[in-house]
């Protein structure tokens, strides 16, 4: 599960996240709302190390990321596609990532089949789409089987078919039983992939509410 608690954090005079409080248990899926600037990309940072707290705290199972034991395998992220680059295919890159990460062999095939790039594995992730690189990077997310999933805008420049195929494993992740933050600024998308939203602007949560009720609500 996921607990942020009091979450704090300031670059010089902005206030990227700004004492927010949210936890994510696991089954479902939980829709990380706003807009952009909104804090949820620094949130996510924070939950995985790769940004400090100013103060407050981000935990994954009850422990900040740097404590993890197995961090691939409690918790899986998709922050930017386009971050993988690169002459390598995409089986070396997941390959180089089982072995860095003392996960097993067997487990490259079975990601690559689940977001359907067995077929152009061995092509180099150079020429691959935005879409193509979004299930690369979905893939090296999956790889260590985490009960702890994030991804960041997941569909941003996604034509409709990736928008579906999207939102289809997300929601199947979370009927698995895993926990799943999805941040998006379409609150038209998130109404059709998550159960619950929790929605923030400027760094402050506004609202934690099931999509039930906010579509009672309005
Ligand atoms: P979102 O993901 O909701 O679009 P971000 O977390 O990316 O929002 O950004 C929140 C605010 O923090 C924005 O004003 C952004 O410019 C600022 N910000 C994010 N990262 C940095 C950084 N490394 N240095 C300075 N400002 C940052
Ligand atoms: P930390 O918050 O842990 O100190 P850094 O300040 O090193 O992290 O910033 C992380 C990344 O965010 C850097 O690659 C930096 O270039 C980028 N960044 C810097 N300013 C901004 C900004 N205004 N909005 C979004 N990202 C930014």
């Amino acid at each position: 599960m996921i607990d942020v608690r009091q979450l704090t954090k300031r670059y010089g005079g902005t206030v990227a996240v700004d004492d927010l409080t949210f936890s994510v248990r696991p089954g479902g899926v939980t829709g990380f709302l706003g807009p952009n600037g909104a804090g949820k990309s620094t949130t996510m940072r924070m939950l995985l190390g790769l940004a400090a707290p100013t103060s407050g705290e981000g935990l994954v199972n009850g422990q900040r990321y740097a404590a993890l034991r197995d961090p691939m395998h409690e918790v899986g992220a998709l922050l930017d596609a386009n971050a993988v680059h690169g002459g390598r295919s995409a089986l070396d890159h997941l390959r180089c990532l089982a072995l860095t990460n003392r996960i097993g062999i067997g487990r490259v095939t079975t990601v690559l089949e689940q977001v359907g790039l067995a077929g152009v594995a061995r092509k180099r992730v150079k020429g691959f789409s935005l879409g193509m690189r979004q299930r690369l990077g979905i893939a090296a997310a999956l790889l260590g089987d985490p009960g702890v999933l994030l991804f960041d805008e997941p569909v941003n420049g996604l034509d409709p078919d990736g928008v579906r195929w999207i939102r289809e494993l997300l929601r199947s992740l979370g009927a698995e039983g895993r926990t799943v933050l999805v941040s998006s600024h379409l609150m038209s998308e998130m109404e059709l992939t998550a159960d619950r939203l929790v929605i923030v602007g400027r760094g402050r949560l506004v609202a934690d509410t099931s999509v039930d009720e906010l579509a009672e609500r309005y």
